[in-house]
């Protein structure tokens, strides 16, 4: 048998998250997510998204 995984877009990193009650943190992929999620709106760290531009300098190193 195939066991059918209803899968969904973690919203904060863009990975597949299984959606099913083994995973308390849907829609996200895991706490860690949730936690970003949660903190970011709280803390008004989300913007209107402005058309991105494509810069190639930001390395952290
Ligand atoms: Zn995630």
């Amino acid at each position: 048998m195939v066991v059918k995984v209803t899968k969904v877009r973690c919203p904060q990193c863009g990975s597949e998250a299984p959606w099913n009650p083994g995973n308390p943190y849907r829609p996200f992929c895991s706490e860690r997510c949730k936690l970003i999620d949660l903190g970011a709106w709280s803390s008004e760290a989300y913007r209107v998204p402005a058309q991105e531009k494509k810069t190639v300098s930001e390395d952290r190193g």
